[in-house]
């Protein structure tokens, strides 16, 4: 028998009509005679709505509160979906993140998973029934309830996926797979029938909102085939891969975009007053992401660093820095906002030069400057004004040609 994993997210769990809907799903997934683990998020917006019920309260919830609060949202759905389930004659049985013996580090709304105990699983589907389990929550060794930051119940199917060894893991949204950039934003984006997990780790890092990234991580590590596909048709989605089939000179696979970016220049009267490490050690050791770091130490001038945070950790990496001003041994620090990062990611990329000047060379002749740049062997990322942000992934998709289906090399 096929072991499968299958998620449903927010958008397909909205309604108990919408979760009719995933149980008629299920069943015909049943009847083909796959033993399946259907792991959902909650339904609709749900989590947004408590979040901003906390936040009523208080603009800054305890973490561990908050995380209480959360997992309420996928406890609704598990049995809400297990009462559907059965009443269409199917055995089934509801697990939180803890009965499914997802164990997590102490790390409040931001968890990752270390280890799960797949008897009560197992045991389920050896009695013929199909486990539903919550995802994006889990528990810490001391009991408490963690959740694995947002949009995490991908991680959750893809690690059940992994732990029990099942044949696939599909993902099932609301859009019908991995677009070449965000359909909703550029013009003749398409659906990619096929792509690689470094590629899709690259997009989903830099903005591609579809999955979650350590979902992807996981799938790589376990080499876990997984799909994406749309919960309201039959199309089939996108394919997640080791290694995918060649397509004829293709050589950026898609445009990722993201807003809400913060560039911080942390400023030092002379050069080494302390090691550069310090300062990221500190941020990390405090869960701030670090994303493009530039450093200039050039004679007779101020040296600088400079890097991108998200909007949202602003706040505190300038109070974790300005905690640690003196032993970090900078004299001041400024930033500037409404920045966005677009990046081109494609594996072809690799072995192919003179793809970062294109990109560079349409960013000029559009007019928009560039502020910071990384690259990596398969992607080419640049920091821009974010009322730029548009423009830049539409002119970037046509540069490159996305739009149109590339031959596959048989
Ligand atoms: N419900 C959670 C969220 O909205 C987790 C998920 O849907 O993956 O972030
Ligand atoms: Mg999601």
């Amino acid at each position: 028998m096929n072991k499968l994993v299958v998620k449903f997210g927010g958008t397909s769990v909205a309604t108990t009509a919408h979760i009719q809907r995933v149980a008629a799903r299920v069943l015909k997934e049943v009847e083909k005679g796959n033993s399946l683990v259907v792991v959902v998020s909650a339904m609709g917006k749900t989590t947004d709505q408590l979040v901003h019920m906390a936040n009523e309260l208080c603009a800054e919830p305890s973490k561990r509160e908050l995380d209480v609060l959360l997992t309420t949202g996928e406890q609704v759905t598990i049995s809400l979906l297990s009462i559907a389930l059965q009443k269409l004659g199917l055995k089934a049985q509801s697990f939180t993140g803890w009965q499914a013996g997802i164990h997590t580090e102490t790390v409040p709304s931001n968890a990752r998973i270390e280890q799960i105990d797949t008897q009560a699983i197992e045991r389920a589907l050896a009695e013929g029934k199909v486990a539903v389990v919550a995802g994006f929550q889990g528990v810490d060794s001391n009991d408490n309830i963690t959740t694995l930051g947002r949009g995490g119940s991908d991680t959750t199917a893809v690690a059940i996926a992994a732990a029990i060894q099942a044949q696939r893991c599909d993902i099932y949204t609301d859009v019908e797979g991995v677009y070449t950039s965000d359909p909703r934003y550029v013009k003749n984006a398409r659906k990619i029938p096929q792509l690689s997990y470094d590629e899709m780790l690259e997009l989903a890092h830099l903005g591609a909102g579809v999955l979650h990234p350590r979902s992807v991580e996981l799938a790589k590590n376990y080499e876990m085939p997984m799909s994406v596909r749309s919960s309201y048709c039959e199309e089939e989605g996108t394919m997640l891969k080791e290694e995918v089939q060649m397509e004829k000179d293709i050589v950026v696979r898609g445009v990722a975009f993201e807003g809400d970016i913060i560039r911080l220049t942390v400023y030092y009267e002379a050069p080494y007053t302390s090691s550069l490490a310090s300062i990221f050690t500190t941020l990390a050791k405090h869960h701030i992401n670090v994303d493009i770091i530039v450093q200039s130490v050039i004679p007779n001038m101020t040296p600088t660093v400079s890097f991108s945070v998200k909007k949202e950790q602003l706040k505190e990496a300038l109070i974790i820095l300005g905690e640690h001003k003196d032993t970090l041994g900078f004299d001041h620090i400024d930033h500037e906002a409404e920045l966005a990062k677009v990046s081109i990611v494609g594996s072809g990329m690799a072995s192919n030069p003179g793809v970062a000047a294109t990109m560079f060379d349409c960013l000029y002749k559009e007019g928009i400057p560039v502020k910071m740049v990384s690259t990596s062997e398969i992607k080419v990322s640049v920091v821009i004004p974010q009322e730029e942000m548009l423009h830049a992934a539409n002119a970037l998709h046509e540069q490159f040609d996305l739009s149109i289906l590339p031959e596959t090399i048989a």
